[in-house]
């Protein structure tokens, strides 16, 4: 039996991967899991998985957690710990063999880096690891299978290439183009937060559903492609796919093109990072895709004008360095302020540019850990400083 930790265990991606191993009674055991606040999802999986350590974001939220088992009548509590501190060591527990990263954002960097490092296999949906630290997870590749739904697909498609490097002619993107693919350009400074959070296809969490809408999530996803596959950035094209039904596709130097093709789902990425080299029946008979019922698939390339955020990744992705940690958290910013109601939809590009552009006198090439947390650490403040004065230049 494979002993499992879960990292973000209530948000999507964690939550899908418990439903998905509830089907493998007899092949993993969830050994831990740890979340940041939504102790009420948590103290539910904690009753139905029994994990021997839990971690939490706080002591407030460990107090509340102990309270509501207890309340609950759970008579053996799992090993509560808690804080940033608490998350690397759910990823780093002995017994455990593979650790799932569900966590969005800059956080997920961390606890990937001490699993990697401690020799566990890392199932990781956490693209922010890959676009401020590509160079630093480079070592442990081999340990890492992929769950974001596009970069799963190129690596099922890579399977049985002896060398992606030489036979490899380019990698296709796939995007959906989000809600607002057709909305006439001068629309969309003034499109709300209820319709961004509105996507045509997936259901996700609102950091990286607000990304998608903006299409930076494609642009992350570029620099994580880049990064997981050693793959030269212009041998990676972005492809507008509304339907999201092909995952991405790779393009060989013979010219035979394979492409993953799924329901938009993340059980199906997610079951084959958990049951990989091998593939397992799934219990969800919805997951089969029928293709005498699809009808039409369409493929467009990426309009960069409509989607200034995509043009900002490609910036940092081919600078790279310290840029795609300002690019990353300061995206991680301005959704936030998004989210709350505080600046309109196109002000989140600009922002990110106007930060970018700041941190350029002091870009750094192959920076260490100390120096990217820095760096994210500065792009914080300038950001909220640059909010604070309600931004005259823009
Ligand atoms: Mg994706």
């Amino acid at each position: 039996m494979k002993q499992i930790a879960i990292l973000g265990s209530t948000g999507s991606i964690g939550s899908q991967t418990l439903t998905v191993l509830q089907q493998f009674p007899t092949d993993f055991q969830v050994m831990g899991l740890a979340a940041g606040g939504n102790i009420t999802v948590l103290a539910r999986q904690i009753q139905i998985f029994k994990p021997q350590v839990v971690a939490v974001a706080s002591s407030e939220k460990a107090t509340a957690l102990t309270a509501l088992l207890k309340n609950h009548g759970v008579e053996h509590l799992p090993q509560i710990l808690m804080g940033p501190e608490g998350l690397c060591q759910v990823a780093t527990l002995p017994q455990v063999e593979t650790v799932v990263i569900g966590l969005v954002g800059f956080i997920g960097l961390l606890p990937t880096l001490k699993a990697l490092k401690s020799g566990k296999q890392v199932l990781t949906a956490n693209k922010e690891t890959f676009v401020t630290a590509g160079h630093l997870v480079k070592p442990y590749l081999r340990q890492i299978v992929p769950l974001d739904s596009e970069h799963s697909a190129i690596f099922q498609c890579l399977q049985g290439s002896q060398a992606p490097e030489k036979e490899v002619h380019k990698i296709y993107l796939t995007a959906s183009g989000g809600p607002f693919r057709e909305l006439p350009l001068e629309q969309l400074h003034h499109v709300t937060v209820e319709q961004a959070l509105n996507h045509p296809n997936w259901s996700m969490g609102d950091k990286i559903t607000i990304d998608s809408a903006t299409m930076m999530n494609k642009g992350l996803e570029i620099i994580e492609a880049h990064h997981l596959f050693q793959l030269p950035l212009e041998k990676i094209e972005v492809v507008v796919h509304p339907q999201s039904i092909v995952h991405s596709a790779v393009a060989y130097v013979d010219g035979a093109t394979i492409a993953q093709l799924g329901e938009p789902d993340m059980r199906v990425p997610i079951q084959y990072g958990l049951t990989y080299p091998k593939r397992c029946p799934t219990a969800f008979s919805e997951l089969h895709l029928d293709l005498t019922t699809l009808g039409t698939l369409q493929f467009y390339p990426a309009d960069e004008t409509r989607f200034p955020c995509l043009r900002l990744a490609r910036w940092a992705a081919e600078t790279g360095g310290t840029l795609p940690v300002v690019l990353n958290a300061a995206d991680e910013l301005a959704v936030e302020a998004f989210l709350k109601g505080n600046i309109g939809f196109m002000e989140i590009p600009k922002r990110i540019e106007w930060v970018m552009k700041l941190h350029m006198p002091h870009w750094a090439d192959q920076p260490t850990l100390e120096t990217i947390i820095a760096v994210d650490t500065w792009t914080r403040q300038t950001f909220t400083e640059m909010s604070d004065l309600k931004a005259p230049s823009l």
